[in-house]
């Protein structure tokens, strides 16, 4: 496989605390022979690109597409249906402002991978390009074990997607911390259960805007790299970048806790792929 891979970075304009340069950075240092790119949103750059007739048009094709990639059911896989007109408009003015916030939505994480790659440019939808596309959508994949859908942080296609909604929503909660909710919830006591969680909570999961945020991410973009290289984005070890955490607790292991940042195995792997591209010359 050529290992002269070029890992394109595209960013999501809401989150204040997601700092793209310095991953791009920590990947080069990781993997010296791996060319990074910090890009623009990926939407708007595909649709300035064309002539303002055409772009109308495929500014509806996406909304119309994006609408149907929702998850109206979690419990139904695949649910065919025609979207509303304010579901296509709703998407229409998403995608007019990179800046906007997908609210409340879960969609079908492998349809919209199947969207966003049209919009890379065709020389680039090969092997020797990762695109990595960072969204605040909220999207999910579905689980034939339980027969639902259930959201993720990451899905690792063509482009991998990192959701950094996904990353607050997905990764359970302490236990107590859902307990805690209900109890209040029950009592009506919502403004008493905002201060109470915040006050017991605080620093045990990502949140919106964490400050952390980066430096979790960086295991995130590191697994899309092992999953294109090695077709497994994951470790089982706990304290490895690549550990696919489900609880909060794992992802803060894993990622900021860790006593280092690779296990011995895949520190080596990685090592080997510096050595083989210098091998290549
Ligand atoms: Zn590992």
């Amino acid at each position: 496989m050529n290992k002269r891979l070029h890992v394109h970075l595209y960013p999501e304009h809401c989150a204040r605390t997601l700092d793209l340069v310095e991953l791009s950075a920590y990947v080069a240092e990781v993997i010296p022979c791996i060319e990074t790119e910090v890009r623009g949103d990926l939407g708007t750059s595909y649709l300035s690109a064309l002539t303002e007739s055409a772009r109308k048009a495929a500014l509806g094709k996406l909304a119309e597409a994006f609408a149907k990639a929702k998850v109206r059911n979690p419990t139904q896989h695949d649910d065919e249906f025609g979207p509303l007109w304010g579901e296509i408009d709703y998407e229409s003015r998403r995608l007019a402002d990179s800046n906007s916030k997908a609210f409340g939505v879960l969609y079908d994480g492998f349809k919209m991978a199947y969207i966003l790659r049209d919009l890379i440019p065709r020389e680039e939808r090969n092997l020797a390009h990762l695109h990595i596309v960072f969204t605040n959508q909220l999207f999910g994949t579905w689980e034939e074990g339980d027969r639902r859908y259930h959201a993720r942080a990451s899905f690792y296609s063509f482009p991998t997607l990192l959701s950094t909604s996904g990353i607050v929503e997905a990764p359970a909660k302490p236990r107590e911390y859902y307990f805690l909710k209900q109890q209040y919830t029950a009592l009506g006591m919502q403004d008493a259960m905002v201060v109470e969680l915040e006050r017991r909570f605080r620093g045990r999961f990502i949140d919106y805007d964490d400050e952390r945020l980066t430096e979790v991410m960086k295991g995130y973009v590191m697994q899309a790299i092992a999953y294109h290289f090695w077709g497994d984005p994951f470790c089982e070890d706990e304290n490895c970048r690549l550990y696919n955490a489900h609880w909060q607790e794992e992802v803060i292991q894993s990622q900021l806790e860790s006593p280092y940042e690779f296990c011995p195995y895949h520190r080596r792997k990685l090592a080997e792929l510096t050595e083989e591209a210098s091998d290549e010359g």
